[in-house]
């Protein structure tokens, strides 16, 4: 019986992952914390679908005010002796930068949201993690964020996100080795290329299938693979 909370739950991947957890039966996901900046309709009908088991939290997850309001939300949700389970950071923006790095002026802003939203929103739900009983952490990354297959996505005109998604990574490796040995497991992963508003209608998969991807992942993990980043296209990866 798990806890969630996830950001970037009113529309794409974290709408999905929301939607998917919840088709869970309720012994194996007790509850999901489905944080955004707006309550969506469709964040409304889940919540009229699914009494008890998933509540809103309005999270901007650049305001640091608002993360620690996230945070008291959460844990009057989950009751106040309870602890939360699994954190999914998701929440991102994909800025288009035609013009190439040279010229970028958006990368203070690309990082706000992508690299500093995950370390304020990992530090401030950190004391709830330790009262839970998974102590896991995904953050979404992306294999835009490659070094090594840079060269390979320079077609793709959005540097500054792949810089932010090559810092999601480090950010990873570091949580990951300085809660060792409290056996947190904090991975990164790339959920696929999906049609959603960032991934664009050209993507190659269904929303459907990067959330189930992603899932099947967290599933599997164990502790020895804290700091590893998955992708969901990899077979194999747990081995
Ligand atoms: P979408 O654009 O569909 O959704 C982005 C989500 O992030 C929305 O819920 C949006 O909320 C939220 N968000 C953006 N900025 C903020 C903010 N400042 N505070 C709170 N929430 C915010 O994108 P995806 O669902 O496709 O992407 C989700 C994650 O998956 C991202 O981290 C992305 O980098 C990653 N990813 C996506 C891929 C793809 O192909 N789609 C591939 C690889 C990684 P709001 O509605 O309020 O704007």
């Amino acid at each position: 019986m798990s806890s969630y909370l996830i950001t970037g739950t009113s529309r794409g991947l974290g709408l999905t992952l929301t939607t998917c957890l919840l088709e869970q039966p309720k012994d194996q996901v007790r509850f999901v914390a489905a944080a955004a900046r707006t309550k969506t309709s469709a964040l409304e009908a889940l919540i009229h679908q699914y009494p008890g088991r998933i509540a809103f939290i309005p999270l901007e997850v650049t305001r640091e005010q608002s993360v620690h309001a996230a945070v008291g939300k959460v844990q009057e949700a989950l009751g106040a002796s309870a602890g939360l389970d699994v954190l999914i950071n998701n929440a991102g923006i994909m800025p288009f930068v035609p013009e190439g790095i040279i010229q970028a002026t958006n990368l203070m802003s690309t990082f706000e949201v992508n690299v500093n939203s995950v370390q304020l929103c990992s530090a401030a739900f950190l004391p709830l993690l330790r009262k839970g009983s998974k102590q896991l952490v995904l953050n979404i990354g992306s294999i835009l964020g490659s070094i090594t297959l840079a060269p390979s996505m320079a077609p793709y005109p959005t540097s500054t996100y792949k810089v932010s998604k090559a810092a999601v990574n480090m950010l990873t490796v570091q949580w990951a080795l300085d809660l060792a040995k409290e056996d947190f497991t904090i991975i990164s992963a790339h959920p696929g290329w999906l049609r959603t508003d960032l991934g664009t209608d050209q993507a190659d998969l269904a929303v459907e299938t990067g959330a189930k991807g992603v899932l099947e992942i967290l599933d599997k993990v164990t502790r020895a693979d804290t700091g590893k980043f998955f992708d969901i296209h990899v077979p194999g990866w747990d081995s």
